[in-house]
């Protein structure tokens, strides 16, 4: 399937009435579910088996979306194919105290996977320039207040394309997925936290209240996707109104991602494997 499609991958305009949050690619969620999906999967362990061995690059996979599009399930569904041997999920809520006592790529620079390791961010330093920006949280926070001026949301820009850049440089690949779900979407999924009973638990009241900033959300979004795009760090709009379409979407990117960097499983050198047989003959020997 295309992917180009869903992909940013320079500085742009991006507006969001122009992703449907309901495509499906054509594709039929059995085919999906049954076939391609699956496949995906086992040559997402292949490949990263193959990356782990490898030890010198890694993959910040960064998932950000509106509430209840599905980061949780996408994390269960497609990144479960992984080894957690080399595979490490960090959320980022609120920031603590500690963590507000720092600057806020502070908590993100901890997160980063090491060499052979895959980091997936429930969240991301996106939120400084989201929920950050939608409330005005800079007022309160303890940032100078002189540097806090009409420029501040440029300057994070420029500061995180070169975060990214700088991983990039140094062997980490950077994939951003941004969940595009409707309006519509979310009120249902918000209404079958309320209905069923297992789900209750997913209910906080501020996702009701956070609705009411969809609009400003979805501008913030908008202002990210167009400036926070790079070659080497590009975002992708996945439509998120059907699960079972995201989830296959993001793995089949992953796939593609894992395939482009092309991990090899590292070679014993001449010297030592001219030393086999003689181990061999050890163990053999050995009762
Ligand atoms: P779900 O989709 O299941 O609700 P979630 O990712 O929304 O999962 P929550 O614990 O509900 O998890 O919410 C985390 C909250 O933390 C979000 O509202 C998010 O905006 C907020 N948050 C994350 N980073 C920051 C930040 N830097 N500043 C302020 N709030 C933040
Ligand atoms: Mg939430």
């Amino acid at each position: 399937m295309k992917i180009e499609k869903y992909k940013i991958d320079r500085k742009c305009n991006a507006r969001m009435r122009d992703y449907d949050p309901s495509d499906k690619a054509g594709l039929k969620r059995k085919e999906v579910e049954n076939e391609l999906m699956p496949k995906n999967l086992a040559r997402m362990a292949e490949l990263q088996g193959a990356l782990y061995a490898e030890n010198r690059r890694g993959i910040v996979v960064v998932l950000q979306a509106m509430d209840a599009a599905g980061k949780d399930g996408l994390i269960k569904h497609v990144f479960t194919a992984l080894n957690p041997q080399g595979t490490q999920v960090t959320p980022f809520k609120q920031p603590t105290e500690e963590e507000l006592d720092h600057d806020y790529l502070w908590r993100v620079v901890q997160a980063l996977p090491r060499r052979g390791n895959i980091g997936i961010f429930n969240r991301s330093h996106y939120e400084d320039v989201l929920v950050t920006r939608v409330h005005n949280l800079l007022a309160v926070q303890q940032i100078p207040q002189n540097l806090v001026d009409d420029h501040i949301w440029e300057r994070r820009f420029e500061e995180i394309r070169n975060f990214e850049a700088y991983l990039h440089h140094n062997g980490f690949r950077v994939v951003k997925f941004f969940l595009h779900m409707s309006k519509d979407e979310q009120k249902k999924r918000l209404l079958s936290r309320i209905d069923r009973e297992d789900k209750n638990w997913k209910f906080t009241e501020s996702d009701v209240s956070e609705r009411e900033y969809w609009g400003e959300y979805q501008k913030a979004y908008e202002d990210l996707l167009s400036n926070t795009s790079t070659e080497n760090a590009p975002w992708y709009v996945i439509p998120a109104n059907h699960k079972w379409f995201s989830r296959y979407l993001v793995s089949e990117i992953f796939v593609r991602v894992l395939e482009d960097m092309d991990p090899k499983y590292p070679e014993l050198p001449e010297e030592e494997k001219s030393h086999l047989a003689h181990w061999r003959s050890v163990l053999e020997q050995d009762d």
